[in-house]
């Protein structure tokens, strides 16, 4: 059987966060995708108050397709599931760079591995002009602290998963944060160096899936209190390459198809 490149493209998130908080967003955004949105905003009863987004970097769908198992921990909290293509390039700036503007990379301007800061309007900035409070939790050097820099919003740097999530978590209790967006590539890290099947990359893909576990059950403490939407959402995948490695940039399926899981809280 041929492989197939997934339906949706990256650029609908941004629509699909911004419409779940009652946002609108303005031409050049994608359009949500509606059935999502139906889903979502039913679930939620209203308009979410507060988001996290989860972005575990390069976990393909290949990855979810071969060890399934390894993403329960996100099933536990999650009720939709929905795949999507990465972008051309396949890789970390390109793909969220069009997550958070809702544009192609032509529109946006980011189309290879180069991280300036981006001048176009980002849905960090439709947050801001909205009034709401907004982190960034991500890895040390993470492509969020470039393309999304210089922003009006909190900047938490921190070496890896573990002190990301405990800093959200933090975060969490203090419930002083509208929107937390988080960026962490444990798995990318370990895919690139050992492989992406290797059992050094198979443990990230845990330690993350478990970092999310941790997340959604402290927003679950606070259930009632808001209507929170929290999505575990990576930007590419990875394919293994000789001598044992990793690389991802390709048109290959392997890179492209990804899957994200939404959860309602
Ligand atoms: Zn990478």
């Amino acid at each position: 059987m041929a492989d197939h490149y997934n339906k949706y493209g990256l650029k609908h998130f941004a629509g699909i966060v911004a419409d779940c908080m009652g946002m609108a967003l303005p031409e050049p955004y994608a359009e949500p995708i509606p059935w999502v949105l139906e889903i979502l905003k039913a679930r939620l009863g209203g308009r979410a108050d507060r988001v996290v987004l989860y972005h575990a970097d390069a976990v393909g769908m290949h990855i979810w397709q071969k060890y399934t198992h390894l993403l329960a921990p996100v099933y536990l909290h999650s009720s939709m599931t929905v795949p999507f293509v990465s972008t051309v390039e396949s890789v970390t700036p390109v793909a969220h760079a069009t997550m958070y503007t809702g544009m192609d990379p032509e529109g946006h301007g980011i189309r290879t591995y180069e991280r300036p800061q981006l001048t176009c309007e980002t849905l960090f900035d439709r947050w801001i002009a909205e009034g709401k409070k907004v982190c960034i939790i991500a890895q040390t050097d993470s492509t969020f602290l470039h393309i999304f820099a210089g922003r009006d919003l909190d900047y938490f740097e921190l070496p890896n998963n573990v002190e990301i999530v405990d800093k959200a978590l933090e975060l969490i209790a203090a419930d002083s944060y509208d929107v937390i967006s988080i960026h962490t590539f444990d798995y990318d890290d370990a895919a690139h160096a050992f492989g992406p099947e290797s059992k050094q990359a198979l443990n990230a893909v845990s330690l993350e899936a478990e970092g999310f576990h941790r997340i959604a059950g402290a927003l679950e403490n606070c259930r009632g209190q808001h209507k929170i939407l929290l999505t575990y959402s990576p930007d590419h995948g990875q394919h293994p390459v000789m001598g044992g490695t990793g690389q991802h940039g390709s048109k290959q399926i392997e890179d492209m198809n990804i899957v994200h899981f939404y959860a309602t809280i």
